[in-house]
């Protein structure tokens, strides 16, 4: 304890591995690879198929036999009979015989006796919707297995597809589903209750009385808590008493993972967030060295065989936003099974002004980070506005968080996390 019975301030980074000790990946659920994006893998997954399953064309145009077509140009085409016509998803009922071919469209295919695939661009037959011609005459000499996709060429069944700890994206939804998995074990949604506490607190929608204000920290929140990927729930408001917040709290711990609540941290008169969740937890920290967003309190609660992480968030909008940014999202990474939990793209940057710094805080302040003029893969960073803790349009215009150690003029370096609009 220092002066005035206030604990001593708290590194950023010592905070944030208190946050993180013993955290680990939430359990293994199987979803369909429908909703498997923005999971991530428990298992890993093996391919069951090989893809492509059979060689097919990579082009329409017509399966010949390279053999017949050594002497084939554009100055002397070779003509060739054309048998008949292979379709994506039919297969051909004859074999290419010397001096034959067969019209054949992309994703078809390959029939037996043909090893090259000529496209229609290469040959005299009329392209897109013709009918099949009798004869066809060829302007080259294709390779040997020229435009055919070879069976297996991408995956083989058995081989390994995706490692555990894989985090799903589109990209991986196209493989799971060309390899005809149907279902993926990832692991759970982290489950985040949402609430605000403050007497002057209104939800959107209902009329401001007098010495009223919206509540915008819960709707704020519960945006990021879903772009990091949670299950939300958001609760209400809390009004200014310790049975009103403790009724809500108790709630919240029976269905969540991770609670976030906002206001009410302080040292003020009416601030019960550390006796309640001191009366349904073990209280791990509060007051980090950051501004915004000293007051701050986090502690861990369990609720039958769940352990469930409570964070009280300072009331200031900003503050929400700047410390669920540097604590509770990593959180909901590391329980979600991501093996980043810091995702934030760190830029260096040059300033385009100062940036002021607090003494024995580090700063965070909002920024706008954009291309250096200067330099071709630089970038310059400005102030996107006032940096007071209340003040929400800076904030929006922002699209990085600046690490402000001390006070930076103009031309310093300084280090931003870019923020995504996610
Ligand atoms: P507190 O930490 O409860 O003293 O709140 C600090 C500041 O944040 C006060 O100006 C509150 O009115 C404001 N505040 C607290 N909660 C919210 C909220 N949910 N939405 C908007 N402002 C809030
Ligand atoms: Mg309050």
């Amino acid at each position: 304890m220092t002066t005035f019975g206030l604990p001593p301030l708290i590194p950023l980074e010592e905070a944030q591995e208190r946050v993180l000790e013993g955290m680990t990946p939430l359990a293994a659920e199987s979803v369909s690879v429908d909703d498997a994006a923005g999971r991530v893998l428990a298992r890993p997954v093996t391919s069951a198929l090989t893809v492509p399953p059979w060689d097919n064309s990579a082009m329409d145009g017509f399966a010949v036999r390279s053999a017949d077509l050594a002497a084939a140009s554009v100055a002397a085409p070779v003509s060739l009979r054309v048998l008949g016509e292979v379709p994506a998803g039919g297969a051909a009922d004859v074999a290419v015989e010397p001096g034959t071919a067969l019209r054949i469209m992309t994703g078809a295919m390959v029939p037996a006796g043909a090893d090259a695939v000529v496209p229609v661009e290469d040959t005299d037959a009329q392209p897109g919707q013709a009918l099949l011609p009798g004869e066809v005459g060829i302007r080259m000499a294709p390779d040997v297995g020229a435009n055919i996709r070879r069976a297996g060429s991408d995956v083989r069944a058995g081989a390994p597809l995706l490692p555990r700890g894989y985090a799903i994206g589109p990209a991986a939804v196209a493989l799971l589903g060309a390899t005809g998995t149907v279902a993926v074990e990832v692991h759970r949604r982290p489950r985040v209750a949402v609430l605000s506490t403050g007497d002057e607190l209104v939800p959107l929608g209902e009329p401001l009385g007098p010495a009223q204000i919206y509540d915008s920290n819960g709707p704020a929140l519960a945006a990021q808590a879903r772009a990091a990927g949670a299950d939300v729930r958001r609760l209400g408001i809390a009004r200014d008493t310790l049975a009103d917040l403790l009724g809500l709290l108790e709630e919240a711990v029976s269905w969540a993972d991770v609670v976030v609540l906002s206001g009410g941290v302080s040292v003020g008169a009416h601030d019960h967030v550390k006796p309640a969740f001191s009366t349904l937890g073990t209280m791990s920290l509060w007051r980090v060295a950051i501004k915004p967003g000293r007051p701050f309190a986090f502690a861990r609660a369990r609720s039958g065989a769940r352990e469930v992480a409570l964070f009280g968030l300072p009331g200031n909008p900003v503050s929400v936003f700047v410390t669920f940014e540097l604590f509770v999202r990593p959180l909901l990474r590391a329980l979600a099974g991501h093996a980043r939990l810091f995702d934030r793209p760190v830029r260096h940057a040059r300033l385009v002004g100062p940036l002021a710094g607090s003494s024995g805080r580090l700063t965070i302040a909002r920024v706008v980070l954009e291309p250096d003029p200067a330099r071709p893969d630089g970038l310059v960073a400005r102030s996107s506005g006032g940096q007071d803790s209340h003040m929400l349009w800076s904030l929006a215009s922002a699209n990085g968080l600046a690490f402000v150690p001390a006070s930076l003029p103009a031309g310093a370096d300084v280090v931003v996390w870019e923020l995504g609009t996610a």
